[in-house]
């Protein structure tokens, strides 16, 4: 979509905003280099124009950040969250990912468009207040809803891709246990027991997709199949080629639990990730969320084909659903990047929790500590990796021409008060993660540490009635979610995976 297009809501989002910003003095993290070093950054409408050491002079600027006692580095990119999650933060807690979805889907099914437009606002303010400037939003809801999302995201200034999650088979196929199994109380009336129309599904995708994709410069649409054990063949198939046709990309959910890992895939796959190959999904435009149920031959297809694996630790752990091979991943070079998952699992959208956990939740199982993740490691995972993930090519490093989407941390605490290595001092031990500047192409979008393009106090003081609201309203489908939840429980409980994959996880020691 060119510049001067004129769509709907462009004239409204356009905030004046300084042409020049020079952030002076700061500790400027060259990610590629894994150096910190004292430098200015001066940026130019939309984008970075110098990285310039002490000492060398820079043109003037409209606003002149002071950045002296500060880390300066790249804005970071949830490249998996949910964001309709905000606004059911507990729903469910407690629970292992099959009865916990049940859950969700009770509590999320009929959401109007201003209940989920108020869901993504809080999102994204916890997004950007903690310094993440681009995430990917697998949604589900219809073309409305959709739209009420990407304009939060719009209006807010955030990088947003968005990725309608679509899903044709009835919930008894996706969990693998057929309808007639279920306890009578389990299936009554349950509107999640209908298959849904794949052509319906792929026209809601297109709609937002023609309407939405490139707006600003900044708002994407992906393809988002909910995941490949959710989804028939056939519409498998026509994401593969929808994406090839309009160059779009795809995200889906891939082997997050064990219980998935034990529904057999389709006749003739070796497995879920030759399912996705032979439906022409595997290509550098796929990104998979989770993959902690892979075996070896799993992983070296991903690598081959360059599908990131996005990794979620804390949403793993919340649901027991398990430990990622992350250092597998590493060692057959399959590219990674990091996301929070939805706050209802994830706990929050703070990506230097999910960078904290990524550094350390692999290191009893490896004896070799040069192997270790590090501060620097899992930057680089939340910034350019993640860029990757979502097709940004000219974001996710702090280098003169790159976009200017950038996050800077006041290091006046008393985290980073011996100076020994403010980068480590953030991601291992500070527990303040707020950010005081956060840039997303040139538009400053957090301020001193205030949110200056939405109005946060309203955004909060409207959530806890919308919650309230959403549990009496849905209060029938909760009540079967717990007729479900002991029955999905036992399905958990009880999967087995495949050998091969059992013995490739004991051979990488993960639990
Ligand atoms: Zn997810």
């Amino acid at each position: 979509m060119g510049p001067d297009t004129a769509e709907p809501g462009r004239e409204a989002n356009e905030r004046p905003s300084p042409s020049r910003v020079l952030f002076k003095g700061g500790f400027v993290a060259d990610t590629q280099a894994r150096l910190l070093v004292r430098a200015d950054v001066l940026v130019e409408d939309e984008r970075i124009v110098q990285v310039v050491g002490e000492g060398v002079s820079v043109p003037e600027a409209e606003r002149v950040l002071d950045v002296r006692d500060c880390l300066v580095l790249p804005g970071f990119v949830n490249a998996h969250t949910h964001s309709y999650a905000t606004l059911s933060r507990h729903v469910g807690n407690g629970l292992p990912l099959e009865p916990w979805m049940v859950h969700t889907w009770a509590n999320t099914n009929g959401r109007t468009a201003e209940e989920t437009k108020l869901s993504a606002l809080l999102t994204a303010l916890e997004a950007v207040k903690t310094g993440t400037t681009a995430l990917l939003d697998h949604l589900g809801g219809d073309v409305m809803t959709t739209s009420a999302a990407l304009e939060a995201f719009d209006e807010l200034g955030i990088r947003a891709s968005v990725a309608p999650m679509i899903s044709d088979l009835a919930l008894p196929d996706t969990v693998g246990v057929p309808a007639d199994q279920w306890p009578a109380a389990a299936r009554a009336n349950s509107p999640a027991f209908l298959p849904a129309n794949a052509d319906d599904l792929l026209a809601r995708t297109e709609e937002l997709h023609r309407t939405w994709h490139g707006r600003n410069g900044r708002m994407a649409v992906f393809l988002g199949p909910s995941a490949p054990q959710r989804c028939s063949t056939g519409l498998l198939e026509r994401c593969a080629e929808l994406a090839e046709k309009l160059d779009m990309g795809v995200h889906t959910h891939l082997l997050e639990s064990r219980a998935q890992a034990a529904i057999p895939p389709p006749p003739g796959a070796r497995s879920w990730v030759d399912h996705l190959k032979s439906v022409g999904l595997l290509s550098p435009r796929l990104s998979v969320a989770h993959g902690v149920w892979l075996d070896g031959d799993d992983i070296a297809d991903l690598a081959e084909s360059g599908v990131t694996i996005v990794h979620n630790p804390q949403s793993n752990l919340q649901l027991g659903s398990g430990i990622a091979e992350l250092e597998q991943w590493r060692s057959h070079n399959v590219p990674a990047a990091l996301g929070t998952d939805g706050v209802n699992c994830g706990g929050s959208m703070d990506m230097l929790s999910s960078m904290r956990l990524a550094a350390i939740l692999h290191r009893p199982g490896q004896a070799d500590p040069a192997k270790w993740e590090s501060a620097w490691s899992v930057l680089e995972l939340a910034t350019r990796a993640g860029a990757q993930a979502l097709a940004l090519a000219d974001v996710g490093t702090l280098h003169a021409g790159m976009k200017a989407d950038l996050s800077v941390f006041d290091l006046r605490t008393s985290a980073f008060a011996t100076h020994e290595d403010p980068l480590a001092s953030l991601v291992f031990s500070s527990y303040d993660h707020r950010a005081r500047w956060v840039m997303v192409g040139g538009h400053l979008i957090v301020d001193d540490g205030i949110v200056a393009t939405v109005d946060e106090d309203a955004i909060v003081a409207e959530a806890a009635e919308m919650h309230r609201h959403l549990l009496r309203r849905n209060d029938k489908y909760a009540e079967l979610a717990r007729a479900q939840q002991t029955f999905l429980t036992r399905v958990s409980a009880e999967a087995t995976p495949p050998r091969e994959i059992m013995a490739f996880r004991r051979q990488s020691r993960q639990p």
